[in-house]
């Protein structure tokens, strides 16, 4: 049984139709920069936010980098984030000129580690990025609290926590402002790159819009050094036809992480992932853990099931920080857990009888 780890000309599929019509309309008007079709969704993702602005961007990275920056964050400031997440959350700080200072994941649920925050803090702490990683919520009330004790602002990565919940509420409404990714493979996902920024603040709502076009509040008047990080207009056709479907899409995703879950409890050598109390997960990706990963890796592969490592080195131990001076032990639950997590297969058009495939190839692979 061929398993692919997404199965996204499908997902594609289903929504073709309906993208082409609004391509058409576009392209017939040939409205091609910002205009209706981003507004629309702009208003529409806030809503499904629960948000009072969404600003859309050319990435999640761009998301970052304009948070950060229309926050005024930049060189000689630090901002604190998760060592085991993807290196676009690093990037954006590098990129604004400030100083990513990591911390270790909670070996529990791969979220920002709470008790590390409170020590990591000091007077040159102007952020913290919390990452909603895999598809659910950092523990959001302590960090609050700990970012208004010391005055520092909160951006939620949430760029594969779209429809995430954190006791009831949305993922994107919870910090000071969000980041999401629309990169293809992401919960919500265009047709090619994209992101938007979500915050209740009207004035750093402005300050964003303002950056991501050339900073030009009015046409030819430049206010600020901007940049071009614009949402492409087709891709925000593709994104509000796809809106209409990320509930279903959310919800297909539990049933599928709750299948795993049944099929694997058994299975004392696998790990599956916790959904804690406090979370709704969106399981953007069904990360197992397991001591013989590389062994299980291999013979799920050579049974056509797709399956990949999210991620394999810790932002400290990137090559392009080598800078940094970061070494192999600072982040000791995140270099661990590296050499243990494999993403299995899950997306919205999986059955559940190639969940079961999956679960088949694991308890063959450990003969149990
Ligand atoms: C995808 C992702 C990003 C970056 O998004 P792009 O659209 O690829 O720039 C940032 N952070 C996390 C956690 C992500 O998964």
């Amino acid at each position: 049984m061929k398993i692919p780890f997404l199965d996204l000309p499908a997902l594609s599929a289903e929504v073709a139709d309906e993208v082409f019509s609004r391509w058409k309309t576009i392209v017939n008007q040939a409205d091609f920069i910002l205009g209706k079709e981003v507004s629309q969704f702009e208003a529409d993702f806030a809503r499904y936010c629960e948000c009072s602005h969404a600003i859309g961007v050319a990435s999640g990275l761009d998301a970052l980098k304009l948070i950060l920056r229309a926050m005024g964050i930049g060189p000689g400031d630090e901002v604190i984030t998760a060592a085991n997440s993807f290196i676009a959350t690093a990037l954006a700080i590098s990129s604004v000129g400030a100083t990513p200072v990591l911390i270790d994941m909670d070996e529990r649920d791969f979220l920002i580690d709470v008790q590390a925050l409170e020590s990591t803090i000091n007077p040159r702490t102007k952020a913290i990025i919390p990452v909603h990683l895999y598809g659910q919520a950092a523990d959001m009330d302590p960090i609050m609290e700990l970012a208004r004790q010391h005055g520092i602002k909160v951006i939620e990565d949430a760029c594969q926590a779209h429809g995430a919940l954190y006791k009831g509420r949305k993922c994107g409404s919870l910090g000071d402002a969000a980041a999401f990714s629309f990169y293809p493979g992401k919960n919500l996902g265009a047709f090619g790159d994209g992101g938007a920024a979500t915050t209740n603040d009207p004035a750093l709502a402005g300050q964003i819009r303002m950056l991501r076009n050339y900073g030009s509040p009015v046409r030819y008047h430049h206010d600020e050094l901007g940049e071009n990080s614009r949402l492409d207009t087709i891709q925000a056709a593709v994104l509000s036809v796809k809106l209409q479907y990320l509930d279903q899409g959310n919800v297909l995703r539990r049933q599928l992480a709750a299948r795993y879950a049944a099929g694997l409890e058994d299975v004392k050598e696998v790990r599956v992932p916790v959904a804690n109390d406090y979370a709704e997960h969106v399981y953007h990706l069904y990360v197992i853990r397991t001591g013989q990963r590389d062994a299980l890796m291999q013979h799920l592969l050579e049974r056509d099931i797709g399956c990949i490592i999210h991620y394999p080195i810790p932002i400290h131990l990137q090559k392009a920080y080598a800078s940094m001076g970061w070494k192999p032990g600072d982040f000791p639950v995140s270099e661990a857990e590296a050499g243990k997590i494999l993403s299995l297969p899950i997306f919205p058009s999986m059955t559940h009888g190639q969940v079961d495939g999956v679960v088949a190839a694991i308890r063959e692979f450990l003969r149990k």
